[in-house]
């Protein structure tokens, strides 16, 4: 009946622009106790398919397309038959990931994806990449931030694809627009609040 928000971490390695580094991810399960939605696919399918524990998969909705985000979102699909979602501005670093592999279906800002009865309502955030999205679950008082606010700040803008000026603004309009008791799930590392974040910007 419930639904709940269940949680692995996988270990791997990000690449892009010529460089590679070892990374945790955090990979986030929200459904009762037949559907769920899986967002992000890092690194290890066996390591999903365990939080999922046998459920059915009802979408796997990518944050972004770095390729520790979505290494094997392909994969994953067709293990649980269920579909790829992704903002189409990604469609840059997904070919990057996977070559030759077509793109996921596109998630546009609004949209909403229902499971168990609960929404998660998709937030276009750019900064991070052009397409990074946010999934915020208001009757779970929650929001999944992938790589674009983490406990401590925004996400990296370093590197290719990314823009410094865009994330700041996706996250003071968009992300500090929530309540600020909202949980804060994110891509790597540990939980906050949006008020939290909110105070130390
Ligand atoms: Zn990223």
């Amino acid at each position: 009946m419930g639904v709940r928000v269940d949680h692995a971490v996988t270990s791997g390695t990000f690449s892009l622009d010529g460089e590679t580094f070892d990374v945790d991810n955090n990979v986030w399960v929200v459904g009762d106790d037949s559907a769920c939605v899986v967002i992000d696919a890092p690194h290890s399918v066996p390591a999903i398919l365990e939080v999922v524990g046998g459920r059915e998969v009802a979408a796997i909705v990518l944050t972004h397309a770095h390729d520790d985000h979505v290494r094997v979102a392909p994969e994953l699909a067709e293990r649980t038959g269920a579909p790829l979602l992704l903002h189409p501005a990604e469609d840059v670093l997904w070919k990057l990931t996977h070559p030759g592999v077509p793109m996921p279906a596109p998630l546009s800002d609004g949209q909403e994806i229902t499971v168990g009865g609960t929404t998660l309502r998709v937030l276009h955030t750019p900064g991070h990449s052009p397409g990074a999205i946010c999934l915020y679950a208001p009757s779970l008082g929650c929001v999944f931030t992938g790589d674009t606010l983490f406990q401590g700040g925004p996400g990296a803008t370093g590197r290719s694809y990314s823009d410094r000026p865009t994330i700041e603004r996706s996250i003071r309009e968009r992300l500090f627009a929530l309540p600020p008791e909202t949980v804060v799930h994110t891509g790597h590392g540990p939980d906050t609040t949006i008020g939290t974040e909110a105070a130390a910007l």
